[in-house]
């Protein structure tokens, strides 16, 4: 395993790998590595030559100055990790090798997309997430690149960058990994007390009852009734649960639309904001 941090000198050994033939496969963290990333580098390692990680912490996708400070960073653990799992690259880069000339634009037509869920609550998040796939894209140019489903409305946003700016990149979605009790993993979960910690999982027990319960009442009922679940533990405070479509997020308004149904989460557990999802469709 190989670590750059100068962007020249990884697109150099890539561009040597091409030329022999090799795939590349990529997948993009923010670092505090857990199985959840590690999956998808092993999806990567099975169906690539050549599997490439970026650890970068981005600081435009971040709406809130204390959430970036506060965002753990492990690198050493995280290079222990990514040996663990066989990774050939990893590209640690500064801000600088990222945006060499600055923030460039990037014109994008989101639609309803990143206004909705996330978009309605992290304004300029999805944008600033868009605009570094793409530079990262354009660095390591992949065959493909595997993102979680973890981040839902992420995976639809970077699979309509792609189709809408025509890259020849195949975007292949892995499963969200959860820790035994049910917990989404999720590198904030690092900032979570132990108390918090323990209550925890009733965000996935709650999406659960919601896949279950789907049909036997009204859409906006359902709804209702969980948020006002998961709110009676005075440790969560529910900033949106939303009942979608899962190709483009509009609302749904009756069952007769579940089988393309999604229940999208998230809630702030103590100062930790936390995320998580179902599919309502098998
Ligand atoms: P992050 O480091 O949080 O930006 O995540 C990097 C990639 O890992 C994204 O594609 C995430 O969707 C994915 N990911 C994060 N948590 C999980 C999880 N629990 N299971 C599967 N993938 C995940």
């Amino acid at each position: 395993m190989k670590t750059f941090s100068i962007t020249k000198e990884l697109v150099r050994v890539l561009k040597k790998e091409r030329d022999t033939g090799r795939s590349v496969g990529f997948v993009p963290t923010m670092g505090a590595l857990h199985e959840g990333h590690l999956s998808l580098l092993e999806e990567s390692k099975k169906h690539n030559d050549i599997t490439v990680c970026s650890i970068f912490v981005n600081p435009i996708q971040f709406n809130q100055k204390q959430d970036l400070e506060k965002y753990p960073r492990n690198l050493n653990e995280d290079l222990r990790l990514l040996l663990s799992v066989d990774c050939n690259y990893v590209f640690v880069p500064t801000e600088e090798e990222v945006y060499p000339g600055g923030i460039p634009e990037l014109n994008l037509n989101l639609g309803r997309l990143d206004r909705v869920l996330e978009g309605k609550f992290r304004p300029g998040h999805f944008k600033g997430v868009a605009i570094v796939v793409k530079q990262l894209f354009d660095i390591v140019n992949p065959d493909k690149a595997y993102f979680g489903k973890k981040d839902y409305q992420q995976l639809l946003i970077i699979q309509h960058m792609v189709s809408e700016l025509n890259l020849r990149i195949q975007i292949i979605p892995g499963p969200t990994l959860r820790e035994h009790d049910g917990l989404a993993m999720s590198s904030r979960n690092l900032r979570l007390t132990i108390g918090e910690r323990e209550v925890a999982p009733m965000i996935y027990e709650t999406l659960c009852k919601v896949r279950d319960k789907a049909g036997e009442m009204p859409v906006k009922e359902l709804k209702q009734w969980a948020i006002r679940k998961i709110n009676s533990n005075s440790l969560f405070q529910v900033e949106y649960l939303e009942i979608v479509d899962k190709d483009d997020l509009h609302p749904i308004g009756s069952w007769k639309e579940k089988n393309n149904a999604i229940t999208c989460t998230a809630v702030f557990l103590g100062d930790v904001r936390l995320i998580d999802n179902i599919e309502l469709f098998s």
